[in-house]
């Protein structure tokens, strides 16, 4: 089996290794303390100019992060001759004053202070790089192969699913680079394989001992439940990576052809609940495999990376990817029933209590997901609904809904990796309605509404049909809309939902609350216990320094959480849809 962790690569990189004429990235990361990270990019000269650029967002996270602001000192020569980059806009340059043929030498830094997923970080214990934040594109040669060589400081190790090559790595093209993350430091490993395909989980950051012997269980199965939403037994990829980073608080993944990057906390994987969550979130990017990156909206195909390209189809890529990565934890027997249910009636939860779904249309939602969902405010849940979020759930109704007719959403999945992920075709949001309506004619039209419309999805009524009960637990706290911090012993208001009470009364985002009814509030216990629904009651704020009173009106309690629980009065045919919910498809 091939390993994915190679030995540190001390030696400069050869010309003879590699054809000149290929850009070719050496990094060198010897000081990683002083979290910079040295490029030297050697390229050909095609013509009597060299137009370079960075992207500004990198696939799958769909911010314009405008990655060049941690690019510095960028120069360029040619043998002895000094040659000066023009910046054209803010990603890319041109260096002139050379001639087809000539081995330009372009060097650069970038600064490695980012902890995530889709960013640069590097520090004396570890480094993470993201290729969209340091690779330098050469135009003319994206689709050509890309060397890349690392320089590394003693005993770390390189995780990457490029292919090694003498001295380095090669990427086909530089998409490929770009869908490449380079996990560093000294990292831990340990293999298996699902349907003969080698895999291997790379993780770095634990302070306790790694749950081994439960990984070496528990992965092969979930991929192996993944694989079997697609009607396969192994993966696309031929050969898949895990990079996952233990941090202190940190959370998140990113997809790639043939690995992920993960990010999880150190001190929850500890936990039932973390576990899961962990195995949610390996799921949730193994699916995307499949969904989002070889099955891939028209519109990402291909990648534009100067800026933003709208989306709709991302309640599909995400919002099935996100349904399916909680319900394969519960196919691969890796968490209970009811465990499954909880997951299921928090994500309703959320869905209910966020008044942006009255405003917002999922389709909408994934249009707007550069300008809304990647960049939250205290404002947000007001304007939005996640695609992540509906699109689950209407990924549940949809399966329920197939499941019911012997089918499922599943064979949806597999319809459309058929006609368009296996032979690389970009799909439209009217190539998924037409194969949706294809498959049932009644699921394409309520589809329509659910993914235009802001009404209230039927998430009962279907759930009924699946032998559970949704009801809302009950509230004893008058409804305001106001939700609180305590602050450095201020009580600050983080977020007033629209239409409510504390929207009517006039309250902010930062506001202070300071006393009701002429009482001192010192803690949002106080407030909770001294609302009188429906009664005028005087509040004093602080807002921008000064003291003002208001009217604060609330109203009856309104529910916050809804529960799901087996119906006792289902029937048999409501008992076996839901067994076949809970089992999934087998091969
Ligand atoms: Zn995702």
């Amino acid at each position: 089996m091939l390993s994915k962790l190679r030995s540190p690569v001390l030696v400069p990189w050869s010309t003879s290794c590699a054809d000149v004429l290929q850009p070719h990235y050496s990094i060198d990361l010897r000081e990683p303390e002083r979290h910079r990270i040295q490029i030297t990019l050697t390229v050909t000269a095609s013509r009597d100019e060299l137009l370079l650029s960075l992207p500004c967002w990198t696939p799958g996270s769909y911010l314009e992060r405008d990655y060049v602001r941690h690019l510095e000192g960028l120069w360029a020569h040619c043998g002895e001759r000094l040659l000066q980059p023009q910046r054209r806009d803010r990603h890319s340059w041109r260096i002139a004053g050379i001639s087809s043929g000539e081995s330009i030498e372009v060097h650069y830094t970038v600064l490695g202070v980012e902890s995530s997923v889709r960013t640069n970080w590097l520090d004396a214990q570890s480094g993470f790089l993201t290729a969209a934040a340091w690779a330098l594109g050469v135009e003319g040669c994206r689709w050509q192969p890309h060397q890349l060589s690392v320089l590394l400081p003693e005993g770390w190790q390189v995780a990457t699913a490029l292919s090694p090559v003498d001295g380095g790595w090669c990427a086909s093209d530089y998409d490929q680079l770009i869908d490449a993350p380079l996990a560093l430091g000294q990292l831990a490993q340990l293999d298996f394989s699902v349907g003969g395909v080698p895999h291997h989980w790379v993780w770095q950051g634990l302070l306790q001992p790694a749950p081994v012997d439960a990984w070496q269980e528990d992965l092969p199965r979930l991929c192996s439940s993944v694989c079997s939403l697609l009607g396969t037994n192994r993966p696309a990829s031929d050969d898949y990576l895990f990079m996952t980073r233990f941090t202190a608080e940190g959370y998140g993944g990113l997809e790639h052809d043939d690995c992920t990057a993960l990010m999880f906390c150190r001190r929850e994987l500890g936990t039932a609940d973390g576990s899961r969550k962990l195995l949610q979130l390996a799921a949730h990017e193994y699916l995307h495999q499949w969904n989002v990156r070889r099955l891939r909206p028209a519109q990402l195909r291909p990648y534009r990376y100067g800026g933003a390209v709208l989306i709709p189809e991302l309640w599909f890529a995400e919002g099935v990817t996100s349904y399916y990565d909680q319900l394969v934890v519960l196919h691969a027997g890796l968490c209970s029933e009811s465990d499954y249910l909880s997951d299921l009636a928090k994500d309703i939860s959320r869905l209910l209590t966020t008044p942006g779904r009255s405003v917002q249309s999922l389709l909408e939602s994934g249009t707007e997901a550069w300008v809304k969902l990647y960049r939250r405010d205290s404002h947000s849940d007001n304007q939005q609904v996640s695609y992540y979020l509906k699109g689950a759930l209407v990924a549940l109704l949809m399966d329920l809904h197939l499941l019911a007719k012997g089918s499922g959403l599943h064979v949806l999945l597999q319809q459309l990796w058929e006609r368009f992920g296996s032979c690389q075709r970009g799909y439209s949001q009217q190539d998924l309605m037409a194969a949706i309506t294809a498959l049932d004619v009644d699921l394409g039209m309520f589809v329509e509404q659910w993914l235009s419309g802001v009404d209230d999805l039927p998430l009962g009524g279907y759930l009924k049909n699946a032998g559970l009960l949704l009801a809302s637990e009950s509230c004893s706290v008058p409804f305001t809309g106001l939700h609180l911090d305590l602050v450095q012993g201020q009580l600050q208001v983080r977020r007033v939902e629209s239409n409510s009470p504390g929207e009517d009364a006039g309250l902010s985002p930062g506001d202070e609350l300071l006393a009701l009814d002429g009482e001192r509030l010192r803690r949002s216990e106080q407030f909770d216990q001294w609302l009188l629904a429906g009664l005028d009651q005087q509040l004093l704020i602080c807002r921008d320094g000064a003291v003002r009173s208001m009217v604060l009106s609330s109203r009856p309690p309104q529910p916050k959480s809804w529960t799901l629980r087996l119906d006792p009065e289902a029937n048999q045919e409501a008992c076996r849809l839901r067994h076949r919910w809970f089992t999934g498809p087998t091969l």
